[in-house]
């Protein structure tokens, strides 16, 4: 018999960025098998609309699509407003968006860190501004970021990300503490190598880089996890479905780890 462990989330509004494939869309979809209402956002109307079926579909969820990027602050206030519009309000979000493009120190132009600045660090900041006013009116909510792993150790040739994140865990300790005396939690998540489309490109990226073959790649990166496999992305979904939910209700200015033991400091 299936033991269903009940988050304690039924009802509840559940903001997903960036979620027509990968990482987002496997949460948003752990949110709705939780009995929520769920919001999701991504650029293009088709993809996105397709992820909302599918959600729908396989949970009778009440799922709204709103066509929107995170990188720009109308993009961000359409999602978040859409979502309202159509729900009452917000009690969960999940700042997410497309992963900075590869490169190294050197090679970045100041234009690549500027989008990188807008897509990665703003774009959590404008989610989260935007959501608090209601989860404020709600006497309560929880934030979970998706990051990455680089914010405890750098990944090679994704400087961005190894800086930006950084940014951003700064941003939601300091934000922690603001909010915590109205009941809103504030907590993010750390992803090792996790089988998505972003995962793919970025194997092919570093195979091309360093003229070997892309299964080569793969090869020697599962040697180095000790699970010795890539993670899903409906395991990274539990554990933010679970950091949002009640059954966290003591747990704010966390960043939790998820990589199947690849990271191998203390702390
Ligand atoms: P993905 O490429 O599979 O999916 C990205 C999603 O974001 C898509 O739905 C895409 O349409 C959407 N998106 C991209 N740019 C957007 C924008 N400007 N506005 C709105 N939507 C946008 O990637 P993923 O693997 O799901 O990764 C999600 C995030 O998690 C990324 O920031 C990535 O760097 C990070 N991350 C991923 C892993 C991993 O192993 N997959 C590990 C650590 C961190």
């Amino acid at each position: 018999m299936a033991v269903i462990v009940d988050l304690g989330i039924r009802g509840k509004v559940a903001l997903v960025a960036a979620a027509s494939q990968g990482l987002g869309r496997a949460t948003a979809m752990a949110f709705a098998r939780e009995g929520c209402k769920v919001a999701i956002c991504a650029r293009n109307a088709g993809p996105l609309n397709a992820a909302a079926n599918a959600i729908r579909t396989e949970t009778n969820a009440e799922v709204v699509a709103v066509p929107a990027d995170v990188m720009r602050t109308d993009g961000v206030t359409s999602f978040v407003d859409g979502a309202i519009r159509a729900f009452g309000g917000i009690d969960i979000l999940v700042p997410n968006a497309g992963g900075p493009p590869a490169g190294s120190f050197e090679t970045l132009t100041d234009e690549q860190w500027a989008k990188g600045w807008e897509l990665t660090f703003l774009s959590t900041v404008r989610l989260v501004r935007s959501s608090l006013p209601s989860m404020r009116q709600r006497h309560g909510g929880a934030v979970v970021a998706i990051l990455s792993m680089s914010v405890r150790q750098p990944i090679d040739n994704l400087v961005l990300s190894n800086a930006l994140r950084l940014g951003i865990v700064g941003a939601l300790k300091s934000l922690a503490r603001e909010v915590a005396k109205d009941r809103i939690r504030v907590n993010g998540v750390a992803p090792g190598w996790i089988a998505t489309d972003r995962t793919v490109e970025l194997q092919r990226i570093r195979a091309e880089r360093e003229s070997r073959r892309p299964e080569d790649v793969q090869a020697a990166l599962l040697q180095e996890i000790p699970l010795g496999r890539m993670g899903k992305a409906e395991e990274v979904a539990d554990l933010i479905a679970f950091l949002a939910s009640d059954r966290a209700a003591y747990i704010t200015g966390v960043i939790a780890q998820i990589d199947g033991g690849l990271y191998r400091g203390i702390f």
